[in-house]
């Protein structure tokens, strides 16, 4: 063994056991933290299809997806494509080049960079997007006009560019001070960096592209208070989007977790549903809360950042991996088009397990919903019109629903609520 190697191996055995210690925690969290109930399986969707969509709505459903899924599809490609011929191949050193040809410092090379990898993905997605865009325009599910938009998507880009680069300016930063150990503190930044922006995420970012304000429905308020107050969970505020200067859709979510707890409530819903529909909804997102779910997520999300960056640390070992774009080590300004493309594989290959988790958080959700109200026919009613308005798929594939979709389909949820429907009443009948 040369002596370079007998003094490079030691990090690479400490990175090889915290790899495999947070691999165990965040497997671990997420086998013992996860609701694993059997979600139910419309197995009977054609007789649900039947009972609760009319044909039309089941036919519109059908031509909007088939009319957005290439642009989707080509999205998601094009990415994928970019990500690795910018990462991994000596196109992308060409951008890392032009960088270098100058002699800035190397914070400047990282933050320029980033926007010249952001912006060659952004620029060469963009069509696709807007052709989303215009499909949901069309379908009258989007209300932005195309100025609207582009200044959704400049803001959106404007705050991606800057987290990116202070995650790559603390990385490679931290490569430049700690040359052989920068894992370590690498891997505690990053996790601290989850839980920030977990935190900070409604009160720093939401407000860019929406404002929020108290529900002005003092009788609506109450009883969604007093919804919040049987369930004995702690909600700092239910708070109203305008989520209709952007679209129809209906929704609601938690956000924030502590002291930036609360709830929201699209203005759409607010407009559209009737009180019970909408208590139905903030009986799900108390579900959320109660059972803290932005703040396990949170926890997750600060193991996986962590876990990436130790994995970072051991691939960036590879020779092959560095050598189109003639990157020496993590401390080269040139490193970053390498982060950026794994970071996107990263997160399409971790799909399917954050999916599958959020449907089952979604499913103990809906249940919650169902056990606060015991409004089996609201909780229908409340799905079919959020399926219908938002123009949910109806009938998604399995395997695409299994690696994209965050929440159950229309259909199982609907099963699930017939389901509980059965067992709530046969034991009120063993108890009565
Ligand atoms: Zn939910």
């Amino acid at each position: 063994m040369s002596r370079r190697q007998d003094q490079e191996s030691p990090p690479l055995v400490w990175a090889v056991i915290c790899l495999t210690m947070l691999a165990l925690a965040l497997a671990l969290s997420i086998v013992l933290l996860t609701p694993w109930t059997s979600p139910s399986d419309a197995w009977n969707s054609d007789r649900l299809l039947a009972q609760y969509f009319t044909p039309e709505q089941v036919q519109r459903s059908e031509d909007f997806h088939d009319a957005v899924k290439w642009s989707s599809w080509l999205r998601l490609l094009t990415d994928i494509v970019l990500a690795a011929v910018v990462g991994f191949s000596p196109m992308g050193r060409r951008l890392v080049d032009v960088v270098r040809a100058r002699q800035w410092r190397w914070g400047v090379q990282v933050v320029i960079l980033v926007a010249l990898v952001s912006v060659v993905v952004r620029l060469l997605t963009l069509p696709f997007s807007a052709w989303g865009h215009r499909v949901a325009s069309d379908y009258g599910l989007a209300t932005q006009t195309w100025g609207e938009w582009v200044v959704d998507l400049l803001k959106s880009f404007g705050i991606t560019v800057l987290l990116s680069s202070l995650a790559l300016v603390a990385l490679v930063g931290l490569a430049r001070r700690f040359s052989r150990t920068w894992f370590i503190p690498a891997a505690g930044v990053a996790a601290a960096a989850a839980v920030t922006v977990s935190f900070a995420y409604p009160i720093l970012i939401e407000p860019v592209f929406n404002s929020f304000t108290a529900l002005s429905e003092d009788r609506l308020k109450q009883q969604l208070l007093d919804l919040a107050e049987r369930d004995r969970v702690e909600v700092s505020e239910v708070l109203v989007a305008d989520a209709s200067r952007r679209t129809t859709a209906l929704n609601a979510y938690v956000s924030g977790f502590g002291g930036t707890k609360r709830i929201v409530v699209y203005d759409t819903l607010v407009e559209s549903a009737p009180d019970p529909e909408i208590s139905l909804v903030v009986a799900h997102e108390l579900g959320h809360a109660d059972a803290d779910d932005v703040l396990i997520g949170t926890g997750q999300a600060a193991i996986g950042s962590a876990l990436g960056v130790v994995a970072l640390f051991a691939v960036l070992r590879w020779e092959w991996l560095r050598r189109p774009l003639r990157v020496g080590s993590a401390a080269d300004p040139a490193v970053v088009p390498i982060v950026m493309a794994l970071s996107v594989l990263a997160g399409f290959a971790s799909a399917p397990v954050v999916n599958t988790v959020s449907r089952q958080v979604e499913t103990r959700a809906d249940l919650h919903s169902l056990e606060l109200t015991r409004d089996r026919d609201t909780f229908i009613d409340v799905h079919r019109r959020l399926a219908v308005t938002n123009l949910s798929h109806l009938e998604p594939n399995p395997w695409l629903n299994f690696w994209f979709n965050s929440h159950p389909p229309t259909l199982d949820r609907i099963a699930a609520a017939e389901a509980w429907r059965d067992t709530h009443d046969a034991d009120s009948s063993t108890d009565g």
